[in-house]
């Protein structure tokens, strides 16, 4: 095939997927591959990624000297100079490189790092939002942790190192006894991820303070086997303490969303991430808070709140928009 194409790469705690599209960026044009994130050893990362960029140049008919640039979004944090991650958790190393080690298999081609939650926002903004809500924009993610992107007078904050918005951390509860990753109290991912919807029904069982039948029934009895996907469906069946962490998921989720709009005056507030699998459930509650009496949580004007039709692609399309804009000179990433 002739033409200009660009590659937009998603790392994440479980899956790697890498696209290639043409250089018009149009949905129905991005080729997929995904593979399960490899954790054997530094580099096996880099070398996955190369691998499924190689196969799907092949596959395709696309030399390499037709690429234009690729997108790297991963969760960070990063060290930009030297184009490495460090200190994730979720990806088994202390150090992971990732530039040098692709850039070696791609010379000469432009590569850009780029925060997960960062890129997702400039997914949304490129294939999703609406003319007037482009230029003011957040992106949440509710997943393993919570994170943010955000647009902001049309522009992407980024920070020092790429890692701004780290919302997830805010704190939404002063008197929390629960303990965060970070190793701070009260923050909004330990009452409304997925990790902290878990870690609350193991806990409030272990001390007894809640029964949980209908929740320990879905796991036979075993509340290592807890997620919170169990957590919400024992919820939609009628299991009270259940119910009662569902409702502290959902209110606090509305504390944040506040303080999001509080900082950042936005628009419209996208959310993704593997929680929205009970959307039905989270989402509406919210909407209605701001919709009727939004001063309980934000002093500004209320935000728009919708859950991002991108799904599990919205980090992938984020680094492919996220080389084209690049190559624009989009005001937004400059
Ligand atoms: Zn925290």
């Amino acid at each position: 095939m002739g033409g200009q194409y660009i590659c937009g790469v998603d790392i994440g705690g479980t899956w790697i997927r890498v696209g290639i599209c043409t250089y018009d960026l149009k949905e129905e044009n991005i080729l997929r591959k995904t593979a399960k994130t490899p954790k054997d050893h530094q580099l096996a990362i880099s070398e996955k990624v190369c691998e499924l960029l190689n196969e799907l140049l092949i596959e395709n008919g696309v030399g390499k000297h037709q690429l234009m640039g690729i997108g790297l979004a991963s969760a960070g944090p990063f060290d930009m100079e030297k184009g490495e991650i460090f200190n994730n958790a979720n990806l088994g190393f202390k150090i992971i490189p990732l530039k040098e080690p692709i850039r070696d298999k791609f010379p000469r081609i432009p590569i850009y790092l780029i925060n997960d939650c960062n890129a997702a926002v400039l997914g949304v903004h490129y294939f999703e939002a609406e003319e007037e809500e482009a230029d003011n924009l957040v992106y949440i993610t509710i997943s393993t942790g919570i994170g943010g992107g955000v647009i902001c007078n049309g522009r992407l904050l980024l920070g020092k190192e790429g890692n701004a918005a780290e919302v997830g951390h805010g704190l939404v509860e002063p008197k929390s006894q629960i303990k965060c990753n970070c190793g701070a109290y009260g923050c909004w991912e330990v009452y409304s991820s997925g990790t902290g919807v878990r870690k609350r029904a193991q806990t409030e069982l272990n001390e007894g303070v809640l029964k949980g039948n209908k929740l320990l029934k879905l796991v036979k009895n075993d509340p290592t086997k807890i997620t919170a996907k169990e957590v919400f469906k024992a919820a939609r069946k009628g299991d009270d303490s259940s119910k009662k962490i569902v409702e502290d998921c959902i209110f606090y989720t509305k504390v944040g969303f506040g303080l999001v709009n509080n900082f950042y005056d936005c628009v419209t507030i996208y959310v993704g991430g593997a929680m929205m699998n009970d959307s039905d459930v989270i989402l509406p509650p919210i909407q209605k808070a701001f919709e009727d009496n939004p001063i309980i949580f934000t002093i500004n004007k209320p935000p728009k709140i919708k859950k991002t039709r991108l799904g599990e692609d919205v980090g992938l399309c984020g680094a492919l928009s996220l080389v084209k804009y690049k190559y624009e000179k989009h005001r937004i990433v400059f």
